[in-house]
């Protein structure tokens, strides 16, 4: 069976605070991916069938893929309704803080949450926690914020209480965050979770199809062109560029980009790849890093892109035209290269 890896008294004191308070709210992070919006969804299920009055809330819109997840027609979207947001912060007994580790990465929401004199947990598996919540369930060895949830759920007593829907919501995040189990997906109790996720209906090879297959030719098409451009160095490592411009010429939706970063990886050799995106309207370019093996992407990203992460995926931002940004790159590789040849 599992190993009780949250220790037993947060574990208490939520159970405290189940019993107590009525209000949830649950909070997951900027650009919501399949695990912000997964755990999240999983735990609302849960203290839904408790019979608690819950509210899922994203700063922002998640990507069509996610659009099939059972209760995310329930999720109330900051960006498209900051009143009705701020009263449901104002009105919460609890605030379930999900897949993010400092409040920076719910932008404009953050002074809410701040402000509200709710009680406020952690659940995430991002390094360097934040000391902004009452119960910090903060563990990065976990895969996803989703196996954390389910763990939650079994060490408080409640998986009968997780429905088959629930459990969909889970398995989505555990699966997106690992790339379908293919990186950062050894630890073997996930392998348990997973079964006992299928113990409770869900079709695995029908989730990854709606995440994975669902895609339009725009997007296709634009990865094809991202792959034509894309520079590879001698230094085992791999760059995409993606400007405004080519994003208008394919009719780029957000979401489009995603998972591209991760291609470069499937080259013989390459263990670095970035993806630089510009964002019209944040006017920045977004930096995606992935590795394999233990180049440690998120020093990288830390060091040139005011940025972090996991050890094999983070990120950051540049200020800037792509042309420096890409100049910035190149002397993070220069500055790297002892340890990309290694
Ligand atoms: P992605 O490439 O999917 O946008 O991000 C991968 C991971 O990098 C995220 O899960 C997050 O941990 C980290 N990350 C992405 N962007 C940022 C950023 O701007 N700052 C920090 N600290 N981490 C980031
Ligand atoms: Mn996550």
């Amino acid at each position: 069976m599992l190993r009780n890896i949250i220790e037993q008294v947060k574990i208490d004191q939520f159970n405290e605070w189940l019993n107590k308070y009525e209000s949830f709210v649950i909070i997951g992070h900027i650009g919501p991916d399949g695990d912000a919006v997964g755990s999240s969804l999983g735990l609302w299920h849960v203290l839904t069938a408790l019979g608690k009055k819950v509210q899922v809330i994203m700063p922002n819109a998640f990507p069509d893929f996610l659009n099939w997840m059972p209760g995310s027609e329930h999720i109330l979207f900051y960006s498209e309704t900051p009143e009705e947001v701020e009263k449901c912060i104002d009105a919460a007994d609890i605030i379930c803080l999900l897949d993010f580790n400092v409040l920076s990465r719910i932008g404009d929401m953050s002074s809410l949450v701040e402000k509200s004199s709710a009680l406020k947990v952690m659940i995430d598996h991002h390094l360097h926690p934040g000391d902004h919540c009452d119960i910090t369930m903060s563990y990065s060895k976990a895969v996803a914020t989703s196996e954390l949830v389910f763990r939650l759920i079994v060490q408080m007593n409640l998986l009968d209480k997780l429905s088959k829907a629930g459990a969909e919501c889970l398995y989505t995040g555990m699966m997106t965050d690992t790339g379908g189990f293919t990186y950062n997906s050894n630890q073997i109790e996930i392998y348990t979770i997973i079964g006992l996720l299928l113990e409770k209906g869900i079709d695995k090879d029908l989730i990854y199809r709606r995440v994975n297959n669902t895609y339009s030719e725009d997007r296709l098409r634009l990865m094809g062109h991202v792959l034509t451009t894309m520079k590879v160095y001698p230094e085992n490592t791999a760059l995409l560029t993606l400007t405004d411009e080519e994003q208008d010429k394919f009719n780029f939706v957000k979401g489009d980009s995603e998972g591209f970063v991760n291609i470069p990886l499937s080259i013989k050799n390459v263990i670095f790849s970035c993806l630089l995106k510009e964002d019209g309207e944040l006017n920045l370019i977004k930096v995606s890093l992935r590795s394999v093996g233990t180049f440690p992407c998120n020093e990288l990203a830390a060091e040139f892109f005011n940025g972090g992460g996991h050890l094999n995926a983070s990120g950051g931002e540049f200020y800037g035209t792509m042309e420096e940004a890409i100049e910035r790159f190149e002397e993070a590789v220069k500055k790297y290269k002892p340890l990309l040849l290694a």
